[in-house]
């Protein structure tokens, strides 16, 4: 199963460098070896390998298949930037999952302090890790990875998703839970019927806001509750920051019926 080949036609495929060396050197294909191949976005089909190189296999489409891998929501996860290699167990395991775009961010109490020169490095091989869960997950598509932003750029994005939540463990009112039906219901009669028709693919999108390994400090909480986030409980038990993204985006995937 191999996401994003070079070109993507109405008859045929290419599959260039890393993928290619794996499909040939790695797993061994032979000329007339059926493979299912996605561009990543929108497209997905069975080919049959026509020629291969070491970096490049030219493939013909056997099928067209239907893209139904994906969640019926779009979950963005915003993660504080965690220590060590968080981060990148956050990507691997949200990307399996079903997540449809992370977002690190800085916090007040972000520990991590991104390298401008680093940072080009280490989105890419975030993204590299997103495309690599994507394949073995037999998703659809690869989730975008974006740069990291501020606390105040990530409040921009909350005002953009259909729902916005912000994981606090001293939240004892409201839990993500109870509040997923409710996001949805709203976010069904927010479409006209003409919406209904023309955007039957529009999928509700919903942010989770995962605060570093400090938490939020009550400050940001207010901020991000007036930018429209809603401020809500995983449970009674202090999860880590990896463990709360994991639990939050089961948790939204499960309750919309996945
Ligand atoms: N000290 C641990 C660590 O090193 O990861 C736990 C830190 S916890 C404060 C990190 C973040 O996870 C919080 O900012 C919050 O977003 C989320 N979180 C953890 N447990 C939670 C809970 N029970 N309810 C809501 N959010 C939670």
């Amino acid at each position: 199963y191999f996401i994003a080949p070079e070109q993507f036609t109405e008859a045929a495929v290419t599959i260039a460098d890393d993928d290619a060396h794996h499909l040939v050197r790695v797993m061994r294909a032979k000329e007339g070896d059926q493979v299912i191949v996605s561009d990543g976005i929108s497209r997905e089909a069975l080919v049959r390998i026509r020629t291969l190189d070491k970096d490049l296999v030219m493939a013909d489409i056997v099928e067209s298949l239907p893209m139904n891998n994906e969640p019926k929501v779009e979950v963005w996860i915003a993660q504080s930037l965690p220590k060590g290699d968080k981060m990148e167990i956050v990507i691997q395991k949200g990307t399996e999952i079903g997540a449809d775009r992370f977002i690190p961010f800085a916090s007040e109490r972000t520990v991590v302090q991104l390298d401008a020169k680093k940072e080009g490095k280490k989105i890419e091989r975030w993204q590299k890790i997103a495309k690599e869960a994507a394949e073995q997950a037999h998703r659809n598509r690869v989730p975008a990875v974006e740069m990291p932003l501020s606390w105040k750029a990530l409040l921009q994005v909350a005002v953009g998703a259909d729902a916005a939540w912000i994981c606090y463990e001293k939240e004892n009112g409201l839990t993500l839970k109870q509040e997923i039906q409710s996001a949805l219901a709203s976010f069904r009669g927010k479409l006209t019927a003409a919406d209904a028709e023309l955007q039957s693919n529009r999928r509700a999108k919903l942010l989770l806001i995962v605060g570093p390994e400090g938490g939020f400090s009550e400050r940001e909480v207010e901020a991000a509750e007036a930018a429209g986030c809603r401020s809500v409980s995983l449970g009674k038990r202090i999860l880590r920051t990896e463990t709360a993204a994991m639990v939050g985006l089961t948790c939204i995937l499960y309750e919309s019926g996945e």
